[in-house]
């Protein structure tokens, strides 16, 4: 077990955190970034990106990750893979501690822990996870090809994730519960005028229907309900992806953080502060709202920024008490 203290330490490499590197780094703070189980961040389970500014053409979620991280590194950032397990922010310096069993001790810390998928929680749903069922169209749609297979969800996510498995699968449904998507215009177009997809507006996943006979668990249909007639429909497929939003990662400052009651940290207005001092939070763990690779990185670069104001003022704040 070994202990370790950091000027700032950043939790999470999505956008937030590998800019707050970006800005620590060059601020000469030294900071020590803690990768947690998904290095990257969301981004790193996206394909075509092309709302991110700067970039005229189509790029890749995972490459873009890949060349913040690369840009974190060459102005000095200290890159350490550990998932961290507790925390104690009530006390000074701030204490984490990792799976490993190492410690570390901080000044200020930047939140950027990011938000990952919901599940419905159905019994059938979670039997069949990882065998028919997954939440990420980018990581399984490759094994779908010629298959048919659903989306659930009717916001950016699901008809993004619609949209490139056509790109793999013969059909693709689109099972939304109301009759309005919340996606995008754009993405709502290129949704409907796509032979392939099938939206059952209205509608409801009430099963998936799987075999278990075989090497491993297969998914080989599911019940779907329209919620205003209650009738249910059977359908054969063999793939269901859920795309039904996030939840924030937050469960390590529970009862130490100030939440909402989606669990997203809430900050000071205009600010990343959140209500301990010197510790801020930056990304999608504190937005609920806007979630885009570009605002997460913005506010990853605000963290970075009212983090050094932090530290200089405890410097400050030092110096005058020694003299
Ligand atoms: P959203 O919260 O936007 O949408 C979730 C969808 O799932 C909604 O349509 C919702 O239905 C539905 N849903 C939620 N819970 C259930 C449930 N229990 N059963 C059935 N359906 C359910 O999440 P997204 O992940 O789509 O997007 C999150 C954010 O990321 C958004 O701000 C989005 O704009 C952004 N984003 C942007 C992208 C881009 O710009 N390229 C790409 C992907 C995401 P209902 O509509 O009825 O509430």
């Amino acid at each position: 077990m070994a202990i370790s203290h950091h000027k700032v330490l950043i939790l999470g490499s999505g956008a937030a955190g590998l800019t707050a590197a970006i800005y620590t780094s060059r601020a000469g703070l030294g900071p020590t970034l803690i990768h947690g189980m998904q290095p990257g961040g969301q981004m790193t389970i996206t394909t075509d990106v092309e709302n991110f500014p700067g970039f005229p053409d189509v790029i890749q979620g995972p490459w873009l990750m890949e060349q913040m991280q690369q840009q974190a590194e060459n102005v000095g950032t200290v890159m350490i893979d550990n998932l961290i397990v507790e925390a104690d922010l009530k006390q000074k310096p701030l204490k984490l501690k990792g799976d490993s069993g190492d410690i570390y001790t901080a000044d200020s810390l930047i939140i950027s822990t990011g938000a990952q998928a919901k599940w419905l929680g159905m019994e059938s749903e979670q039997k069949y996870q990882g065998f028919g069922v997954s939440a990420c169209a980018t990581c399984d749609g490759f094994f779908y090809r010629a298959k048919i297979v659903a989306v659930v969800g009717g916001g950016n996510t699901a008809v993004e994730e619609a949209l490139y498995l056509t790109n793999h699968a013969s059909k693709v449904y689109l099972i939304h519960r109301r009759d309005e998507l919340r996606a995008e215009k754009m993405l709502q177009d290129r949704l409907l005028a796509n032979q392939k997809i099938e939206v059952l507006w209205n509608s409801v996943l009430e099963e998936v229907i799987g075999k278990e006979d075989g090497p491993m668990p297969e998914v080989t249909g599911m019940k779907v309900k329209n919620v205003q007639s209650d009738e249910i429909t059977d359908i054969e497929l063999s793939g269901i992806f859920i795309a039904i939003g996030h939840q924030p990662n937050t469960e390590l400052f529970t009862d130490q953080l100030v939440m909402d009651e989606e669990g997203y940290l809430i900050t000071k207005p205009d600010s990343t502060a959140t209500d301990i001092a010197g510790v801020f939070a930056a990304g999608d763990v504190q937005d609920n709202k806007y979630r885009q690779a570009v605002t997460a990185a913005g506010t990853g670069c605000m963290a970075a920024l009212e983090a050094e104001k932090y530290l200089a003022e405890l410097a400050a704040a030092d110096l005058a008490a020694a003299e």
